[in-house]
């Protein structure tokens, strides 16, 4: 078997040892053997050598007059962690062969040694240079890859210690200080999202994966509001073949442009409504004014025309209310007036109210009253989210049904309920109908008048109160709208 596998590696090997019998016979056999093999008659050379170039495989003797064995292992660990040492001894001692191995040693080789033995520890010695120098190679390619990424980089271990990181990251957070290598996560961020979703990776169970992603800010951004910068970080674990999570990875993008984009398109779509509502207003103003006769006498035949065209128009400035309210709530305009608010209170009128519309269409709609605390909130953006909620579901269900609204507490937390008996909404649309302009067309719903922005407003205001909302639906038989608000 030849001692090394790939012809065309050559390592370089540095033997040491003050018996000239034993360097020469090293040389012998190993140059034979298609390596590069220097040698040194003591470890003051050795070490002066070794200090000139890098040697793949270093065979030192442990007993040599000054500089012994020892000493040029530590002194290769800490100068050439990626050289191999093999011990060459005349007295292989449980306790030498310790230290040894303490100060890096890979192996050892008792003398007197055939040429054979000399092979097989020098192979074995071989091989391990070939991982380390892959290993190395991955790293440098691993590196330079995290280095030119346009995204920014982190790993932390278990601890929170950061192993690994790039310039683009420093940048983005805003971080110009010492280098971060082996420092606690701490020493470059304390914001609470980040950090909490490194928390949350690494405290997945074994063989879970997930990935979390929000926004933050970095650091001091908000002090220049021209210069705001929004940022997007994703964690995700990394773990070992048995699905044990080592650390985690995070990846933050810049995404500035993309939300100035949405501002502009947003100030735009505001604009629009802004300028339409106006005459579209006087026109159905108009119409009424027609409708109610006040302009002459009108045939049947005019006064159907009118209503359907009064419903249409009423249908857009329905719109157009939406679009400016949703633009005022995306500019964080209704977090302003938070105050402590009674939901019960709310509700009750809001049924009372809505009762009724409920009762045009055969609807019992009742609420079921609890004790609830109250709550911080902007009262007017309240009853926003639940008469939407409500008027859906009183669109959404058919003649004869019911929709029941509760409340409960729920920890620290409130939770209301808006359920009914109605269409139902199918498990694939389900997931969207938060989405802007998003509408379920079907049979039964398609003259149902409705603009799609009545969820996105209603999740939009709920997550401005730190609170979510879920809907649950099961087609012909009914949908329920949770909406959970924390008391504090
Ligand atoms: P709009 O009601 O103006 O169409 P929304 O954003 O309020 O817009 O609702 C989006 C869609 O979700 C509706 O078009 C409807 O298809 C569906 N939806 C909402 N609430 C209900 C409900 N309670 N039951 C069945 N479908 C509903």
């Amino acid at each position: 078997m030849a001692l090394i596998e790939d012809q065309k590696y050559q390592p370089r090997i540095l033997v040491i040892d003050d018996e000239k019998r034993i360097r020469e016979g090293c040389f012998r056999i190993l140059a034979k053997e298609n390596c590069l093999v220097d040698m040194a008659e003591s470890g003051e050379t050795g070490l002066a050598m070794l200090a000139e170039k890098h040697y793949d495989i270093i065979l030192t003797d442990l007993m040599m007059p000054g500089i012994g064995g020892m000493e040029v292992l530590a002194k290769v660990r800490e100068q050439d962690p990626d050289s191999v040492s093999i011990v060459i001894t005349g007295f292989a001692t449980l306790e030498h062969s310790i230290e040894a191995m303490r100060k890096g040693a890979f192996d050892f080789i008792p003398k007197p040694f055939t040429p054979d033995q000399l092979r097989v520890v020098v192979s074995k010695a071989v091989k391990m240079t070939r991982t380390l120098q892959d290993i190395a190679t991955e790293k440098t390619r691993l590196k330079t890859i995290v280095n030119y990424l346009e995204g920014g980089v982190l790993v932390t271990d278990m601890t929170k210690t950061i192993i690994l990181y790039n310039p683009t990251l420093l940048r983005m957070l805003g971080y110009d200080g010492e280098p971060l290598d082996d420092q606690p996560l701490s020493a470059l961020t304390t914001d609470e999202t980040l950090t909490g979703m490194i928390d949350s990776i690494l405290g997945l169970k074994v063989g879970e994966f997930k990935v979390l992603s929000a926004e933050i800010l970095p650091r001091d951004s908000v002090e220049d509001l021209s210069d705001k910068r929004y940022l997007r970080a994703q964690s995700v674990p990394f773990q070992n073949r048995a699905g044990e999570i080592l650390g985690s990875v995070t990846i933050i993008d810049d995404i500035t442009h993309l939300k100035k984009l949405d501002e502009m398109k947003s100030a735009f779509v505001s604009m629009v409504a802004h300028e339409i509502r106006g005459p579209l207003s006087t026109v159905l103003s108009q119409i009424k004014i027609l409708i109610d006769g006040l302009a002459g006498e009108l045939g049947d035949k005019q006064a159907d025309i009118l209503g359907k065209i009064s419903r249409k128009v009423g249908g857009l400035v329905e719109l157009t209310n939406e679009l400016l309210d949703l633009s005022r709530i995306e500019a964080g305009l209704i977090v302003q007036n938070k105050q402590q608010v009674q939901l019960m209170d709310i509700l009750d009128s809001l049924v009372g109210f809505m009762q009724a519309r409920a009762e045009e269409k055969n609807i019992s709609l009742s609420l079921k009253k609890a004790n609830l605390p109250p709550i911080n909130a902007d009262t007017k953006s309240m009853e926003e989210v639940f008469s939407n909620l409500i008027t859906n579901a009183i669109n959404y269900t058919p003649e004869g049904g019911k929709i029941k609204v509760t409340g409960r507490i729920n920890k620290n937390f409130v939770d209301i309920a808006i359920s009914d008996t109605g269409y139902g909404i199918a498990p694939d649309e389900l997931p969207h109908v938060f989405e802007r302009f998003y509408r379920v067309k079907n049979e039964k719903t398609r003259n149902i008048v409705g603009t799609g922005l009545g969820l996105p407003i209603v999740k939009t205001i709920v997550e401005a109160h730190n609170g979510t909302i879920k809907a649950e639906s099961k087609e012909g038989v009914g949908s329920t709208f949770s909406v959970r608000l924390p008391i504090r």
